[in-house]
């Protein structure tokens, strides 16, 4: 039989291996011809990224050379691109206008990187990461000193593109539109991870960043700038966000495309002749970013194109990042849903984690950070839909785990070596504490003063007691753990021990660094921990709306009917007519059945359906009006009475001085309710005795008392002290809160707490010690300069709404990235 013509356009990873495997079969087959866009034949992609980092050169990630294409007789038209098909006549014509007949076409097209129309987006220095062309620009930029370069998208190629400039020496800023890195192949706490890896590597990582306008100087690129007006200058700017299949010629002519070029389970297109493989080609709808069912779709086109039975299966994929330092593994589908569950573990001291997603039975998904030994084995177990219900409690710890006894912990302690450590913060081995126990320390606070072990960030708290019990015996019992909630045994307490001496400032740290056991924390703890984060690391940690009660989340009190109510805040009590006038009219347009006077004398407005909120806010706040935070663990109100201006009793300013602390407290975000009363004499109108801060005015001055209740438990407050003027009282009172605030556990409100740790000892703290007291005030006030903010102002807005319900990311994109 007369040899065939064969065309390839493109020659790409996939056309390359596609055309191995037909000379493998049958050498003879075809007259080949090979027309590719770059200059050059054949090499790894894939590898580029080494090349790019110096790990590799480009000579060592060619697979076929110039001789590998003469021994196999085909033809190499390299640096020729095909600009149109003639279907009909069944040529394609390159774009010097050269025709070339064929008897089968193959597209192996690849796909082309997409480059966000950001003004700014054609400047000299606007590149993507793609081909060689793009990899000797960023190795040519590392041969400038002080060179700036900034990469969007952290993805994998924008990690690896990062990664290699930073080796490079190259001053590099990645800039992610998600909350974390690799959001689509990582869960948050592996993409924690390896943000923290890649800092420690020197390269700036901001997630959440929204770049708006790439800047430029003479049509070459400064700068990138985000919406929130954050300039970051550059000289190149790399752009990874996604890749789209590269279709446009075989939509051209005629061929069936959808996001790729149709084809069957035979690679064959909507037309005979013509077959494609790679990133070109949608396949039962999906489209493909990574080389593993490329190569399977080569085999399969090679055996089409020789008449043999094959068909194209997809199967399961795994990534894995070439960063070196950066052992990451993931595959399959690790989504929350119904009926799946997690299996999770952390080992904060080597910086392991890895989760397991299970569902009937199954592996379905697996994350693993820092040590990825064993991540062929769970992908076996995923592609494989393996039954592990047989191995579940060992499976975590991988192969060599299986077939052997579920890991008795006691046991496992008493086999440890005298010399393996116990607590890493203080370095302290299994001997040391073995030695103090025979000593005489019987107990964990005995062996924690001689040893100091589990002293500092109290993970190895449970470690040490096992220690103990095993020396013991049965003579210690093991404290049933008092954890905060099932994803974690330490304590409120440990945790905010941990927060603050291990500088954990994010939810991801602390999960990682306290061996969270769960992916994410849960509604008891999540809140707690958020919380935490924010009042101890006011500058640095961001809020996270999502692990706030639904309270806070909507800035308003859902009711029993689910409806909402409004409280706005009337400073000290005090209204205006042009207030209540807002008010009355919001009361109107928005249907409100119920205006309430509350106990803490303000205007409630009952009955507000959520979808009404934010524009009722916008309204309330047009008129000047902000929120009460009635809804909040923060400051409520600050209730007075009339005071000596209108009273014939009052001895101070009542009313002003609950103005003043209203002004300077609100906003605050507390462990929970905060409430405040300021009364002009001690016939207390404004019940100030039964607040967590009460004050009462006297002749000589000012009482402060804490630690009231009116709630569950009706409590009188406790003298703190006398002091004489109003800047003391008022400085009594920050430091009173910021003192709760930053010790108290969360949900514990004041008078709970205060009884926990003594009055006596809040006193030494901010009545005697001025000094501390002058620090918790300046603590609060920094704290302050974020929190004291209407939450109701940026929500209402009209801008804020639109942004709130559009989707802020084009997940459409689909790549390796
Ligand atoms: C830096 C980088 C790192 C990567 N790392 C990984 C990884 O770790 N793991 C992984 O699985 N995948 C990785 N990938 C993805 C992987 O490289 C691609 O999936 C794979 O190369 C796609 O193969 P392909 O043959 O379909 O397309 P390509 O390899 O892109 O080849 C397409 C070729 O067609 C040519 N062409 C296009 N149109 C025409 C035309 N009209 N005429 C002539 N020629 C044309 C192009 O110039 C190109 O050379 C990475 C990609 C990059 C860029
Ligand atoms: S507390 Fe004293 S000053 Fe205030 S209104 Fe009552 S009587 Fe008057
Ligand atoms: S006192 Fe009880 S019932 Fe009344 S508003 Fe408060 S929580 Fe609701």
């Amino acid at each position: 039989m007369p040899k065939q013509n064969l065309v390839i356009i493109g020659a790409g990873m996939a056309s390359g291996r596609a055309l191995e495997e037909l000379l493998a079969l049958a050498p003879d087959a075809y007259n080949v011809t090979l027309f590719n866009a770059e200059p050059r034949g054949n090499y790894n992609r894939i590898m580029l990224s080494p090349v790019l980092s110096g790990e590799k050169t480009y000579e060592d990630i060619v697979t076929h050379t110039a001789e590998w294409y003469e021994e196999n007789g085909v033809t190499c038209r390299f640096g020729e691109k095909i600009a149109s098909v003639d279907r009909a006549r069944k040529v394609v014509i390159s774009e010097t206008g050269e025709e070339v007949p064929y008897d089968k076409l193959m597209f192996g097209t690849g796909s082309n990187p997409f480059i966000i129309p950001l003004p700014g987006h054609d400047l000299e220095g606007v590149i993507a990461y793609r081909d060689l062309e793009d990899t000797n620009t960023m190795i040519a930029l590392g041969e400038k000193p002080g060179a700036k370069a900034v990469v969007i998208g952290g993805g994998l190629l924008g990690l690896e593109a990062a990664a290699g400039l930073a080796l490079r020496g190259v001053d590099v800023t990645v800039v992610h539109i998600m909350g974390h890195l690799m959001e689509r192949q990582l869960d948050e706490a592996a993409g924690y991870l390896l943000r923290k890896a890649l800092v420690d590597k020197g390269i700036k990582v901001m997630c959440s960043a929204n770049s708006k306008e790439i800047l430029g100087e003479n049509g070459r690129v400064k700068a990138l700038l985000l919406d929130d007006g954050t300039e970051l200058p550059c000289d190149l700017l790399v752009m990874a966000v996604g890749i789209r299949p590269n279709i446009a010629l075989a939509k051209e002519a005629g061929l069936m495309v959808g996001r790729g070029i149709h084809v069957d389970d035979q690679m064959i297109t909507s037309d005979e002749d013509i077959l494609a493989v790679g990133e070109c080609v949608e396949h039962d709808g999906a489209i493909f970013g990574l080389v593993a069912p490329l190569y399977d779709q080569a085999k399969v086109l090679a055996r089409t194109l020789v008449g043999e039975e094959a068909k194209f299966v997809q199967k399961e994929l795994s990534t894995k990042l070439k960063v070196t330092g950066c052992d990451l593994f993931s595959a399959g589908d690790f989504a929350e849903g119904e009926g799946r569950e997690d299996i999770v573990l952390r080992d904060p001291a080597r910086g392991v984690y890895r989760r397991l997603v299970i569902e009937k039975g199954k592996i379905v998904g697996a994350v693993m950070y820092g040590d990825t030994a064993d991540s062929n084995w769970f992908f076996g177990l995923i592609k494989d839909g393996e039954d592990i219900t047989e191995m579940r409690e060992t499976l975590i710890f991988g192969p060599a785990y299986q077939g052997g006894e579920p890991l008795d912990p006691m046991a496992a302690v008493a086999a440890l070596p005298d010399d393996a450590e116990i607590c890493g913060c203080n370095g302290i081995s299994k001997g040391d504490i073995v030695a103090a126990i025979k000593a005489g320390a019987h107990d964990l606070g005995a062996v924690r003063a001689t040893t100091k072990a589990s002293a500092s960030c109290g993970t190895c708290t449970g470690l040490v007691e096992q220690v103990l019990g095993v020396t013991l015996g049965d003579d210690f019992v093991i404290p049933a753990a008092q954890g905060m909630c099932g994803c974690t045994d330490l304590s409120h307490e440990d945790v905010r021990r941990m927060i603050k001496s291990q500088e954990l400032k994010s939810q991801q740290a602390v999960w990682q660094a306290c061996g969270w056991k769960t992916v994410n924390g849960c509604h008891v703890c999540r809140p707690a921990v958020n919380y935490y984060l924010l009042a101890d690391w006011p500058l640095e940690y961001q809020d996270d709306p999502q692990s706030r009660f639904v309270n806070e989340r909507n800035h308003a009190n859902i009711q029993k009917d689910g409806t909402y109510s409004v409280v706005p805040r009337m400073w000290g009590g005090i209204t205006t007519p042009d207030e209540l006038r807002a008010i009355a009219d919001a009361a109107d347009k928005y249907n409100v059945p119920t205006v309430k006077v509350t106990g803490g004398q303000r205007i409630d407005l009952l009955g507000v359906k959520k979808e009404d909120l934010p524009a009722m806010w916008y309204d309330l706040n047009q008129a000047g009006l902000v929120s009460g935070h009635a809804y909040s663990k923060g400051l409520r109100t600050v209730k007075t009475c009339v005071g000596k201006d209108h009273c014939r009793f009052g001895t101070q300013d009542s009313t002003g001085l609950g103005i003043k602390l209203e002004k300077l407290l609100w906003g605050s975000w507390t462990p929970h309710k905060v409430k405040l009363g300021v009364s002009g004499c001690p016939r207390n109108c404004a019940e100030a005795t039964c607040k967590d801060v009460g004050i009462i005015c006297v002749d000589s001055g000012f009482e402060v008392s804490v630690a009231g209740a009116a709630g569950m438990d009706v409590k009188e407050t406790e003298l703190l002290a006398k002091v004489a003027t109003e800047e003391e009282a008022i400085a009594l009172t920050t430091a009173f809160i910021q003192i709760y605030r930053e010790n108290a556990k969360y949900l514990d409100r004041g008078y709970k707490w205060v009884a926990k740790v003594g009055l006596d000892w809040v006193k030494a703290q901010i009545v005697e010690d001025l000094k501390t007291r002058a620090a918790l005030v300046e603590r609060f006030e920094i704290s302050q300069s974020i929190y004291r903010k209407d939450p109701w102002a940026e929500q209402a807005t009209p801008d804020y709404r639109e942004k709130k319900w559009n989707p802020i990311a084009d997940l459409t994109l689909e790549a390796a990235e």
